[in-house]
């Protein structure tokens, strides 16, 4: 699509935009002022901006308001709006993103592990929810996984505040599947860019074994892997999981209609049997009844 916009700036020259203290504090005043409830997204006028940040010394406020206008800050007749891109600093700076760095766990969970029923506990790290099996090796190993490792998500600090063990694992699971799924439509989480899709089939791996590969690593011996072209945003998840919003997936993942949690659904979709086709075409089908659900090499998934 052509860009018919404004005038674009690098990213470089964005975030020097916003080294400076006195800018961000009149973000925040203008988000406080005109985003928070009550406010629908209004101007505030000059007075009311400068008074709400606080700044004495004009000279120094206009100069630094002047720098934000355009990318950040709209200049309307009567006042000071925010830009959407203002409100996505301040959205991202409140989310604890940049600042924060929490960490907590290996905290028990009371929930079974999926490969060998021992106990599985979460912890937080990296802003990543790990689950981890505490008896067996787990499913995958990642630069910055803890052992046993069984899922690893990423999860905004924000996510974590009053929530218990096991809810922070039925979120991230849940935030999981919504990001997967918007990956698989065609549409990136994180920036709306275009995806690219595909399943990747280990050959070395026994279909119906769950221990780890020698080759891939990875208890499971197929994976879909979803990744934004543009920004590079990718997930990697159990090939069903991908197809959430079709019957036949939710029929397969609830097959005794117990309309499972996200957590649930996940180790269903990592359990359940499939069988691999012809190596030249990767495929995985899994049966359901005397009907094959197939996800192919592009992820289509089609029933036979
Ligand atoms: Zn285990
Ligand atoms: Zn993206
Ligand atoms: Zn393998």
């Amino acid at each position: 699509m052509d860009d018919e916009g404004g005038e674009c700036l690098s990213p470089e020259a964005a975030f020097a935009l916003l080294g400076d203290e006195l800018r961000l504090d009149i973000l925040f005043a203008l988000y406080e002022s005109t985003e928070r409830e009550d406010c629908q997204g209004d101007s505030v006028t000059y007075s009311t901006l400068r008074e709400a940040v606080g700044e004495p010394d004009s000279g120094k406020f206009n100069y630094h308001l002047s720098r934000l206008q355009g990318q950040f800050v709209e200049k309307l007749d009567h006042g000071y709006a925010m830009r959407h891109a203002g409100s996505t600093v301040v959205r991202a700076v409140l989310s604890g993103t940049f600042t924060d760095d929490p960490r907590f766990g290996p905290a028990p969970t009371g929930k079974p592990c999926f490969r060998c029923d021992g106990d599985v506990s979460v912890s937080y790290r990296n802003e990543h929810v790990f689950t981890q099996c505490d008896t067996c090796e787990g499913s995958l190993t990642l630069r910055f996984t803890p052992p046993g490792t069984l899922s690893a998500l990423p999860y905004p600090p924000a996510g974590l505040d009053a929530r218990t063990a096991g809810e922070t694992v039925e979120l991230a699971h849940a935030r999981f599947e919504h990001e997967v799924g918007m990956l698989a439509a065609d549409s990136c989480p994180d920036c709306g860019g275009p995806t690219g899709r595909e399943l990747v089939v280990c050959s070395d791996h026994d279909a119906g074994d769950r221990t780890r590969c020698g080759e891939c690593d990875l208890s499971i011996g197929a994976v879909a892997r979803l990744e934004c072209t543009t920004c590079g945003c990718g997930r990697v998840t159990p090939p069903l999981l991908a197809h959430l919003g079709r019957p036949a997936v939710l029929e397969l993942l609830d097959a005794d209609g117990s309309s499972p949690s996200a957590w649930t659904r996940f180790t269903r979709a990592m359990t359940r049997p499939y069988e691999v086709g012809d190596p030249d075409e990767p495929a995985v089908t899994y049966a359901m009844g005397d009907d094959l659900v197939r996800v192919g090499g592009d992820l289509t998934l089609t029933l036979e």
